[in-house]
């Protein structure tokens, strides 16, 4: 058997010139040829429509397909607390290199350094594209964009409208994807999901999409097809994504041969609002900014029930500001997280059933004023009395962590291909830049720095080196996978069982929330393997999907896509019992160090893992790429 061997592709030389160089070495296209390529984007976020309109700017042909009804809807909107990037504007000592390095130290050394230092690179264009596109980033008294701090990083390098910078940034792509439309180098696909990707001789040519109006099936070819999709979050049911967030894009273009990569690291963000009941289907984020002036604490003693007010300073226990004083409230978000859970664990927690703890705002207020507090972060305030039925501005907040952000994805190379030659993946899709845990405020960074800065240069250099033939979509290719497409469908509808798709998915969800969550151990894992084909077998037999094929039918859209969670969150256990170490997001409960903190194994797990396909039943194979560290001393990392 050939193993297959993953390589970078990331040029020779010192990490700071890598990109300069690649640029200066990479192949064109000449403008009038551009007109010949056709690009298929799936997906219209952040990642999606930057490239979707940069593609087309230089001149090819896109076409651009999204599930929403809008692309402006895509879930980047929901972004709330800012993007970084390394412009120093506070001359407080941030620079490329910085922002490379705490990128590479907050995903706890399991990221590829040549892609996180092209990342620092171009976070600084993205803030000036920004700005030119008429974003309203917040701006100081003098006029200057304004900057405010997030989780690992001692500097303020985060650009925000106030707390809806995804919404701002997205209008801008959006705004430039439209421009587009309108010049007709863009065509426009909304309500359309894609499901399948189609191979001709090993190459990604086309998609099988379904029209969710009408339920029609249809084949579209190309010379390249990008995935810019998005999280797989929702595999644990409650999560701060949009409903509709899914792996099902990704998932069966692994099903044709791209690896998925570190599907265990999942991001558990620790300022969410608690659970409630089993009455809810989604969580809600507060974003991570308002830790710049919040301060978290809980009781220090147990079953303490008095109001927060009425519990006196030297009551209270300050954790974070106690166990990691030269980062505080700003540990970065893995640390933040199991320190809650720790909190709560031992009894200390505030609110209904105890999984909460306080984010209070009282010092900031006295400092500030209510008024200063209020134009921050007003919008975030509203939202939480709006759930809680609480004003914080009173009150300290309840919040406990909740699954934000996936670093896993679909393997890429660092022209941002995956292992099937012209099948690229970006933004939040791809096992990305962030290693085992993503910093706050660089997902909207990656995202945009994928679409408008990265791939126009490695998709010109892949056409430029390649030879290109775009199948007609009568090909035997395109009409097997619409077949299976179609066969996949029916069989769905054709159950007509007793449980629904949702009860279906919460059960799921909580499986993999309670063994594979905030902290996993052997015994959790193996029992979640066992249980989970087990559940996959009786959703296939027991689900009820009404409706039919042809018409708009959601409950058979979401069936597709909880079937394909049943499926990948075996592949995310495997994962984590594979990886015998705790790192960022993935703390294994047996590999931790005295004082409770990751333990890393360097000389086993330095590596990238990505899982081939081998059969919905058969155990996937696992590739490695070894992360080699030549510019940054791999250290235990140190927040204290
Ligand atoms: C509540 C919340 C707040 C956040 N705040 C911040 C923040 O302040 N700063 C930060 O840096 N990050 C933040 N993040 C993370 C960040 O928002 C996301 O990682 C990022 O927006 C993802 O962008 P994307 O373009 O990769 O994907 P998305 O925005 O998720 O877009 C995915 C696109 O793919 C399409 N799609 C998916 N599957 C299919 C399919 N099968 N067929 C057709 N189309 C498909 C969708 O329609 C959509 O257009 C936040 C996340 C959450 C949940």
């Amino acid at each position: 058997m050939i193993t297959m061997k993953l390589e970078s592709k990331a040029p020779m030389g010192p990490v700071g010139q890598k990109w300069s160089k690649y640029k200066q070495d990479m192949k064109l296209v000449n403008p009038a040829n551009k007109r010949k390529f056709d690009v298929i984007v799936v997906g219209s976020g952040l990642a999606g429509a930057s490239a979707s309109a940069s593609l087309a700017e230089l001149g090819y042909n896109v076409k651009c397909f999204c599930f929403q009804d809008s692309p402006r809807r895509a879930h980047s909107i929901a972004a709330q607390g800012g993007i970084n990037a390394a412009k120093n504007y506070r001359n407080d000592g941030d620079s490329v290199y910085r922002l490379f390095y705490d990128t590479i130290k907050g995903g706890d050394f399991r990221a590829r350094e040549a892609n996180v230092h092209r990342l620092a690179e171009v976070s600084v264009n993205i803030i000036d594209q920004c700005v030119a596109q008429g974003v309203p980033f917040a701006r100081e008294y003098g006029g200057l964009l304004d900057n405010r701090s997030f989780g690992g990083a001692q500097v303020s390098r985060t650009f925000y409208a106030r707390g809806q910078t995804g919404q701002q940034l997205l209008l801008g792509a959006y705004q430039a994807l439209s421009r587009q439309i309108g010049l007709g180098t863009v065509k426009m696909y909304p309500r359309t999901e894609m499901l399948d990707v189609v191979l001709v001789n090993g190459e990604a040519k086309g998609i099988i999409v379904r029209d969710l109006i009408t339920g029609e099936i249809s084949s579209h070819s190309g010379d390249a097809v990008v995935l810019a999709t998005g999280g797989y979050g929702n595999v644990f049911y409650l999560s701060t994504n949009a409903i509709g967030c899914n792996v099902t894009a990704t998932f069966r273009a692994y099903k044709k041969g791209a690896l998925f990569a570190n599907p265990c690291y999942t991001q558990i963000h620790p300022t969410c609002i608690p659970v409630t009941g089993d009455h809810q289907s989604k969580l809600t984020l507060m974003s991570e900014s308002l830790r710049n002036d919040g301060r978290v604490w809980v009781p220090k003693k147990s079953g303490d029930t008095r109001l927060p007010q009425d519990i006196p300073e030297d009551e209270r226990d300050y954790y974070l500001e106690r166990k990691y004083p030269s980062y505080g409230n700003l540990a970065p978000r893995d640390i933040a997280s199991r320190a809650a859970k720790e909190a709560c664990d031992n009894g200390l927690g505030v609110g209904p059933g105890g999984r909460g703890v306080y984010l209070d705002f009282a010092a900031s207020i006295k400092r500030l004023g209510e008024d200063k507090i209020r134009e921050r972060y007003g919008n975030l305030f509203d939202m939480y009395e709006r759930i809680t039925g609480e004003n914080a501005y009173k009150r300290p907040m309840r919040i406990y962590p909740a699954v934000h952000y996936t670093m896993g994805g679909l393997w890429v190379d660092y022209n941002l291909m995956s292992n099937i030659p012209g099948l690229f993946v970006l933004g939040e899709a791809n096992f990305s830049d962030h290693g085992a845990n993503r910093l706050g405020a660089s997902a909207l960074m990656q995202g945009l720095a994928d679409g408008y800065f990265v791939l126009p240069y490695t998709l010109s250099n892949h056409f430029a080196s390649t030879k290109q033939n775009k199948p007609s979509t009568d090909a035997p290719e395109f009409k097997e996978a619409e077949e299976g497409v179609k066969e996949r469908i029916n069989k769905l509808l054709s159950i007509k069982g007793k449980r629904t798709v949702n009860d279906f998915h919460r059960e799921l969800g909580k499986l993999v929330w309670d063994k594979c969550g905030m902290a996993r151990n052997e015994a959790g894992l193996k029992e979640a393997l066992e249980r989970i084909p087990q559940l996959r077998e009786e959703f296939w037999e027991d689900v009820n999907v009404l409706g039919d094929a042809e018409e708009l039918n959601p409950a058979l859209e979401r069936a597709g896509r909880v079937a394909d969670f049943m499926e990948f969150a075996e592949l995310l256990c495997l994962d984590a019992l594979h990886r015998k170490e705790s790192c960022g997001g993935h703390f294994r409960e047996e590999y931790q160090e005295e004082d409770g903190e990751a333990k890393r194994d360097d000389e086993n797990f330095s590596y990238v893992a990505a899982w081939e396909y081998k059969g919905v039943d058969d155990t996937p194979e696992l590739h490695k790429e070894s992360l080699v560290y030549e510019e940054v001393k791999m250290t235990q990392r140190s927040y204290k």
